[in-house]
Parts: C-alpha cells; structure tokens; sequence
C-alpha cells in the first residue's frame, strides 16, 4: 500500500509541476533525481523502490489495472487508534509516514528546481526578444538616417535609379509622380496662346559643371506665357534628347530654364537635330572652359533668340527637374521644331558627355497639351 501511496502522490505532483511547465522536455527530471542520490543514503531499504519511482525505473511502475484509492490511504494513514493496537504496525506507519513527507518534501523541491528552470527559459527568451527589437530599431534608425551624397551620375551605382538614395533632398526622384522627362504622345491638341520670347544679346558665363555645359546669362531675358513672365537663368546641353515625342527622341536637346519673379520654374525644350550648324552652339562651344568646375566670363555677347525654332508651336505639361533634386512643379514647353546643329558640333560635345540624358519617366495619366 505505501507504495501506492507513494506513487499517487508523486504523480499527483508531477502533473501539477508539468502543467506549470509550458514546455516539458522528456529529460527535464533527469538532474533532480540525480541530485536526490546523495541525500537518500539514509533510507532504508523500504525505500529503495520509491527512489527508483522517482528515478523513472522503479519496480512498480504504476499500472493502469490500479487505481490508487485515496480514501483507503487516508485512513490508513489518520488512524493512529488503529496502529496502536500492535507497535509493530505502529511503526511501520509512522515509517510510512515519515517516508510520505519526506516524498512530499522532495516533490516540492522537484516543483521549484521545475519553476526555476521555466523563469530561466522566460528570462531568457525576453533577452533574446529584447536583442532582436534593438537590432531591428538600428537597422530602422540606419535606414532613416539623413543622406547627404552630393556624388551623382548618369550610370552606374550613383545612376538615375539610385539618385533618391544618395540625398535625403532628392526622394521625388523616386517618388514623385509628376517627374520629367517624359514621352509626348497623346496630347490635346487645342489653340495654344502664343509664347512671348522678350530675350537680347546677353552677357554670359559658362561651366562644365560635371553633368553638362551649362550657360548662365545676364538678367533681362523674358518669356511670357498663361499671363505669366519668366526670366531666363541658364540653358544646357543634353545628349541624347531627354524628351520623347510618341516615343522618338533626337541626338540632343537644350533646355532653357527660366524663373518667374515668384520662384516658379519654367523649362523650354529645344530638340537637336544633324544638320546645319548653329551659331548660338558655336558660340557656347569657342568658349568652353579648359577645366571642369571653372567658370568662365568670355567678353562677348550671346543672343539667345539663335536657339529658337522658326515654328513656335509647342507641347506643354507640368513635370520637374531632369536631375536630382528632381523638384517638381516645374512647367515644360517643348517645342515641337527641332532646331539643327551640325555633325561636328555634334561630335564635339558627345566627347565632352556621351550621355547625360535622365530615362523617361511614366507618365501617370498627366494632362499634355500641344499645340494645333
Ligand atoms: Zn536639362
């Protein structure tokens, strides 16, 4: 009977440690019991087939066929006046007795070391948690970080595609949704009012700026458009034509930008095809700066009229710059006659920038007007 008194309890308590557990592995009493070996020497030898339950091997492993019945353990165990009767049985109880605290008193040590090991999984996994938020609010905060590169091309790691990533300032090149160039076709053609060119021989500077020779002019250039003046800043060069019209560019194209007195951009479009040669790109190119990032002021005078086409109708539709920032709200006129430049005046810049031209960007459903 002390047995099954012994192996009741026991399985009482390790159910109760076990649905504590909330992950039980198979080896987990393994060590209790081995730590139980040394204090157990005192035993006597009733005891051995206990030690041996708790150790997982015992003798009597429980059978299903015997229900242990508390009610009979409880008596047995309660009821001295019955024990008395004989000292021997009397002692074999109290034994009994002795051996059921002690059982107790191991089983409730076994149900700490078994919480203990729970915390430690606990502690650690929220270790482990913490480890795993702090890695990924660096690569947060990293991916945040300000980007100031100045560095960009038109090819290549610093190319179009990259331009957002270099600069902080410069995300529209990527998300912006009204980005220039783009290809013409489609568009309204409706009775355009008539641009007003109001430009003058002009004095001017010149610098090979890295991404193209790029002419600033002296102020007094105008242009008037939708009731609106803007002053010409600075024309430059791209090869091939940025701009598309139903999908066919040119060998190269000047974009004259302009400003209004409000801080509004307006960039006029002027496609470049072989032919004859063009006075106002011979005079850009007799002066040419022997050095990039130099500016120089030749003592002669521009007339920036020579770069219009005899036609003057146009196509228009609102985009942005064609290199980084990539700022939108910027109003494009692009002229729909080329003007022509000749295959040497050609050849000659192609040495100085093969290719400085940003790709064509979706147009996403924006309104092109042209003229009739
Ligand atoms: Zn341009």
């Amino acid at each position: 009977m002390r047995h099954l008194i012994a192996l009741f309890a026991c399985s009482l308590a390790m159910a109760g440690a076990s649905a504590s557990d909330p992950a039980p592995k198979p080896a987990a009493p393994a060590k209790p019991v081995a730590e139980f070996k040394a204090s157990d020497a005192k035993l006597d030898g009733k005891s051995a087939d206990v030690k041996a339950i708790l150790e997982g091997k015992g003798s009597a492993p429980a059978k299903p066929s015997i229900k242990p019945d508390l009610k009979t353990a409880a008596v047995r165990t309660q009821a001295p006046a019955a024990a008395a009767a004989a000292p021997a049985a009397h002692d074999e109880d109290q034994s009994e007795v002795d051996l059921s605290v002690r059982i107790a008193e191991r089983l409730a040590q076994l149900r700490e070391q078994q919480a203990a090991r729970v915390a430690s999984a606990a502690r650690a996994k929220k270790a482990a948690d913490a480890k795993r938020r702090k890695e990924a609010e660096a690569a947060i905060a990293a991916a945040n970080k300000p980007k100031n590169g100045t560095h960009w091309t038109y090819e290549g790691e610093y190319g179009p595609a990259n331009w957002s990533n270099i600069n902080s300032n410069w995300a529209k090149c990527s998300t912006g949704n009204r980005q220039s160039p783009i290809d013409l076709r489609d568009g309204m053609k409706v009775d355009l009012e008539q641009i007003a060119f109001d430009y003058h021989p002009t004095s001017f500077s010149e610098i090979d700026n890295g991404h193209t020779i790029q002419v600033n002019v002296g102020g007094g250039n105008f242009l008037t458009v939708g009731n609106q003046t803007y002053e010409l800043q600075q024309f430059h060069f791209h090869r091939p034509s940025e701009e598309r019209i139903n999908g066919k560019g040119t060998e190269m194209v000047i974009h004259f930008v302009h400003r209004s007195f409000e801080g509004k951009l307006l960039v006029l479009a002027v496609l470049l095809e072989r032919g004859r040669a063009n006075s106002l790109i011979q005079t850009v190119w007799n002066n040419l700066p022997l050095e990039k990032l130099t500016s120089v002021s030749p003592s002669i005078v521009l007339d920036p009229n020579e770069g219009l086409p005899e036609k003057r109708e146009y196509f228009t539709y609102m985009g942005s710059l064609t290199e980084p920032p990539c700022t939108e709200d910027v109003l494009w006129i692009v002229m729909k006659q080329p003007m022509q430049a000749s295959p040497a005046q050609m050849a000659l810049f192609s040495r100085l920038y093969p290719l400085n031209a940003r790709p064509v960007q979706p147009s996403n459903g924006r309104m092109i007007k042209e003229s009739n």
